[in-house]
């Protein structure tokens, strides 16, 4: 698909998007042609979207990137929602290679020295998974918000994500951290307990903090870091193509 005509249908698709709830958002996007991946963190916003993909039955593969640096209450409830939903989240690993590699380089946790060293962390443990995720993709489902931070506040419900040459869906783009909560209450839907201790946005274990009352929902995540717009490059294009060089490619 060209980039005129990939751009053209996410705008259409972020028109069509926005008027419908959920559910009727994640269902026009399994019925399209092509395949449909949502890759799960098992944060609350995703826990959602995984709550709706299982109850509606709906054609959409959920995926999830197995660090190999994640809480135990994480790894916990992917078998947990697998369980409740009665669906597969597919594990993606990074290759053992890559992991021997960084530590021979960086040490184990490296990423605390630098920002580059971090990146080196977040490619080989994340966005080399992902990019295999997502190959032969068309619509990458994510659980992004723009209330989650100043870096998000424009996510626009579809977008064309020209490096990796699919459509990406934010269905949840317009709920707020509110209505995530009251949804999750009623109905019933099994969330992470660090939620619960101080950690809005969870991430590897040895990278992400609980944050203090007032501070952003995100101000735990690589939280040594003097920079507001951090990100570990799953969401921001230019990081990606710089940090793995064939990420463009490979989706
Ligand atoms: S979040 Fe931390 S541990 Fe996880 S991949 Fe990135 S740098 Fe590595």
């Amino acid at each position: 698909m060209t980039t005129q005509s990939l751009e053209a249908e996410a705008k259409a698709l972020n028109d069509r998007l926005e008027s419908l709830d959920l559910a009727g958002r994640l269902a026009l996007v399994a019925g399209l042609e092509g395949r449909a991946v949502f890759t799960t963190s098992l944060g609350i916003e995703d826990q959602v979207i995984t709550a709706a993909i299982g109850t509606n039955r709906l054609d959409i593969e959920v995926a999830t990137l197995k660090t190999g640096r994640l809480f135990n209450e994480t790894v916990a409830l992917i078998e947990e929602t697998e369980e409740a939903y009665d669906i597969l989240i597919k594990r993606y690993f990074p290759e053992k290679a890559d992991i021997e590699d960084y530590v021979a380089q960086y040490g184990m946790n490296g990423f605390y020295e630098s920002v580059e060293a971090r990146h080196a962390c977040c490619g080989v443990r994340k966005l080399k998974p992902l990019a295999r995720a997502l190959e032969g993709v068309s619509y990458w489902i994510t659980g992004l918000r723009r209330g989650q931070s100043g870096n998000r506040a424009t996510t626009p419900y579809a977008e064309a994500d020209l490096d990796r040459g699919l459509i990406k869906i934010n269905p949840l783009a317009d709920w707020d951290i509110e209505t995530i909560h009251a949804h999750v209450a009623a109905e019933a839907i099994p969330v992470n307990p660090l939620h619960g201790r101080g950690y809005p946005s969870i991430g590897c274990e040895p990278c992400t903090r609980a944050i203090k009352p007032g501070e952003p929902e995100r101000a735990g995540r690589w939280w040594w870091e003097n920079d507001e717009k951090r990100e570990c490059g799953l969401h921001v294009a230019e990081a990606t193509s710089s940090i793995i060089p064939n990420a463009s490619s490979a989706a």
